[in-house]
């Protein structure tokens, strides 16, 4: 077990065989279980490293107030090691996430400031408004997890390679969704140069330009999604880092399916990036039923982060997703 202070703590997270849906298609489902990270989900690894890289190069220096724009996570990550570190955070935010963010950012002490959702070409996008009060107030650091490549490198140095060690280099295929884009970028680019035919396949939910940027070249989207922290209508500079092979997207029901089912066959209670990763998971491996394939994905956090959503039949009803189970 590890010892030490709160930044010496994340990462080093177990891979969790997920039981049944390896054995309903013979092939070995993990998940990486980022959940069980300090702040909760798989954002502290890139938040950690921001704030290393900042702090070595001069940007963040004691005093400073760290600055960031974020679906919540990235927000949460940061505000654990600015607490420990005597930093302080001004988090932006859409104002159509999950109430447990908001509440667990608050907690931490953090100045948040929420903004209408909005397209990115929108001067208000929470992007752009962390980016402006950084530059307007004095004394900051703005981690701007989507462009700075620190991101990328603490998967590419950290996830990338414990994933590699506890599959002993026995790994097929690793399915992953995109945010930033960090998490795919960095583990696909270093398991790629450890094994080059390792498939990489992007999962993306309704809503995102990812899945036809990748099948046509255009940034399109139709439809819209649930999930938090996932999707994106553009091109990050960590996201040009990741090795892709092939792209699906799945519906917000697939998705809901698969967290219950997690929930009631295996114990896990992962959220909803997790549970659609999972999904892309299963559906690759029915692909290869039989096969004994070895594929690895990322449970981003847990499903206790979105309970107000996602285990409310009033909220579900209105999205119009039902408990239909899985198999
Ligand atoms: N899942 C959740 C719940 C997230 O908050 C994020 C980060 N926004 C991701 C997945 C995607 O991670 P990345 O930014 O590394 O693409």
């Amino acid at each position: 077990m590890q010892t030490g202070a709160l930044s010496q703590v994340v990462g080093q997270t177990p891979l969790i065989r997920i039981k049944s849906l390896s054995d309903a298609t013979g092939c070995e489902i993990f998940g990486k279980a980022e959940y069980l990270n300090p702040g909760g989900s798989v954002k502290d690894r890139a938040a950690l490293n921001i704030i290393t890289e900042a702090e070595k190069s001069g940007l963040l220096k004691p005093g400073y107030t760290i600055v960031e724009g974020t679906a919540g996570n990235t927000g949460i990550g940061l505000a654990t090691l600015a607490a420990q570190k005597n930093y302080r955070c001004l988090i932006v935010m859409p104002n159509n996430q999950a109430q447990e963010k908001y509440d667990a950012l608050s907690a931490l002490g953090v100045e948040l400031v929420t903004v209408p959702p909005c397209p990115f070409a929108n001067e208000n996008h929470f992007y752009h408004t962390a980016k402006r009060m950084a530059s307007e107030r004095a004394n900051c650091f703005w981690a701007n997890q989507f462009e700075n490549t620190a991101n990328f490198r603490a998967h590419y140095q950290t996830t990338g390679p414990e994933i590699w060690e506890q599959m002993q280099g026995q790994i097929n295929a690793f399915v992953s969704a995109v945010g930033t884009g960090g998490t795919m970028a960095g583990v696909s680019r270093f398991l790629k140069e450890k094994k080059p035919s390792i498939h990489v396949r992007l999962v993306d939910p309704f809503g995102s330009g990812l899945y036809s940027h990748f099948k046509t070249g255009t940034l399109t989207a139709t439809g819209s999604s649930i999930t938090e922290g996932i999707g994106i209508m553009r091109l990050t500079a960590n996201f040009k880092e990741a090795l892709i092979d092939e792209a699906v997207q799945y519906s917000d029901q697939e998705m809901l399916s698969t967290l219950y089912h997690l929930a009631e066959h295996d114990g896990l209670l992962v959220g909803t990036s997790a549970a659609l990763n999972v999904y892309a998971a299963y559906k690759y491996a029915l692909e290869h039923k039989g096969s004994g394939q070895k594929i690895v994905t990322v449970l981003c956090d847990s499903a206790l982060r979105y309970q107000s959503k996602i285990f409310n039949t009033q909220f579900l009803a209105e999205k119009g997703l039902t408990k239909t189970p899985l198999l």
